[in-house]
């Protein structure tokens, strides 16, 4: 037995899923520990949301509501309840004792019962010059068509989408609905994507494609104006006005940390076992939002799993998940 003080919940992340699972947890008097990630160029504090302007799709927000807005609630939402939180990143794991063992960039070891993971994804970005800081402004940059695409900005617009697999033959039928065109631009002549979403896109009259096309610069100060591009063939370069770029190159899940504790989908994301559940491939380890769901990946749905692992926590917790694990090491 370790001497080290343990806790009861330890949450790894600080977006939609794991603030959600703080909020839930902590009424539940399990006193969370929330590790929210130290910061980095990629990553900060409050997630995905902190790299956006206007959110219009999370309910209760009518007039929309500014990610960093959002995230700064939810994280006071969390502490009102006595949420304890730490600016480090969880870096390091063991779950193949228990209790779960967690080590932190400030070199801290974290003893706990019960963790939930809910580190997110990365959109994956091109990066060129104008794209950060056009993404960032709301410029007219995006990762997220679904997001995005309705916003009055995107309206009556040529909008370039990024990419040759499913996410972005999905994202340009969708941006349809808003643009006046929309150019798919990918890097070689032949798609990844399946050869159903292949017909779809080319069926579609507001659709082209712009083949063996790189992006070297997205053109604008406040706005985005147009498109740098090279023939990645000829080398020859040209330029492309447009009035918005989404780029749908895909994403990474971030569960590099985890180095083979929890058993993962080929694609990277957490493996949930069974259906309608939270639990990882080890007892009393939850996931929750965009690190286990490769498929929906919108604030709205990673707040719902986030409340998921926390009852899901609570009740493993609660109906003999430790007498379970304490048999099961005798
Ligand atoms: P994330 O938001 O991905 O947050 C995870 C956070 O955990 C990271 O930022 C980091 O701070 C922390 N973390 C990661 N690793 C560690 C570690 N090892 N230790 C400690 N902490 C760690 N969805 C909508 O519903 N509506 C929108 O309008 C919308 N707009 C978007 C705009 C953009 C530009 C992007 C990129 C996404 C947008 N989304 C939107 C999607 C939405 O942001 C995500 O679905 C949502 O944020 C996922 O939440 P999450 O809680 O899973 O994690
Ligand atoms: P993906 O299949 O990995 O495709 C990524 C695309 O982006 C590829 O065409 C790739 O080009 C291109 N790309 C990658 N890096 C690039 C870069 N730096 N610059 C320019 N282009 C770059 O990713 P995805 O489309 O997100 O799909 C992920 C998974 O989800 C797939 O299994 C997909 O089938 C699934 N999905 C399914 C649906 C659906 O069925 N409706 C919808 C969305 C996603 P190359 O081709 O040259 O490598």
């Amino acid at each position: 037995m370790s001497d080290r003080a343990k806790e009861r919940v330890v949450i790894i992340g600080s977006g939609p899923a794991a603030w959600t699972a703080a909020i839930y947890a902590a009424r539940a008097n399990l006193d969370p520990l929330v590790y929210e990630g130290a910061g980095s160029r990629t990553m900060i504090p409050g997630g995905q949301l902190m790299f956006t302007t206007d959110i219009e799709n999370y309910p209760g927000f009518p007039e929309a509501v500014s990610g960093q807005e959002m995230m700064a609630a939810f994280r006071k939402q969390a502490e009102r309840f006595g949420t304890r939180i730490v600016t480090e990143d969880i870096t390091r794991v063991d779950f193949g004792a228990y209790p779960r063992r967690l080590w932190s960039s400030g070199g801290t070891e974290i003893e706990a019962d019960a963790v939930i993971v809910a580190t997110g994804a990365n959109a994956k970005w091109l990066d060129v010059p104008g794209e950060e800081n056009l993404a960032r402004n709301g410029g007219g940059v995006s990762a997220c068509a679904v997001c995005d695409g309705a916003l009055p900005f995107y309206r009556n617009r040529v909008l370039a989408v990024i990419g040759g697999g499913d996410t972005a033959m999905e994202e340009a039928i969708y941006l349809t609905n808003f643009a006046s065109q929309v150019v798919i631009i990918h890097r070689r002549h032949e798609l990844r994507a399946s050869r159903i979403m292949q017909e779809r896109a080319h069926a579609h009259p507001k659709v082209r494609f712009l083949w063996n096309t790189a992006v070297e610069e997205v053109l604008g100060t406040e706005e985005i104006t147009g498109l740098r591009l090279r023939d990645t063939v000829t080398g020859e370069k040209s330029e492309l006005g447009v009035g918005g770029m989404f780029v749908a190159i895909g994403h990474e899940p971030n569960t590099g940390f985890l180095d083979g504790a929890l058993e993962l989908e080929p694609t990277g994301y957490v493996k949930l076992p069974v259906g309608w559940r939270t639990q990882t491939s080890v007892p009393g380890v939850f996931a929750a939002g965009d690190v286990m769901d490769a498929y929906y990946r919108q604030a709205v749905s990673a707040a719902g799993t986030g409340c998921m692992a926390a009852l899901e926590a609570e009740r493993w917790l609660a109906h003999g998940g430790l007498a379970l694990e304490a048999a099961a090491a005798d």
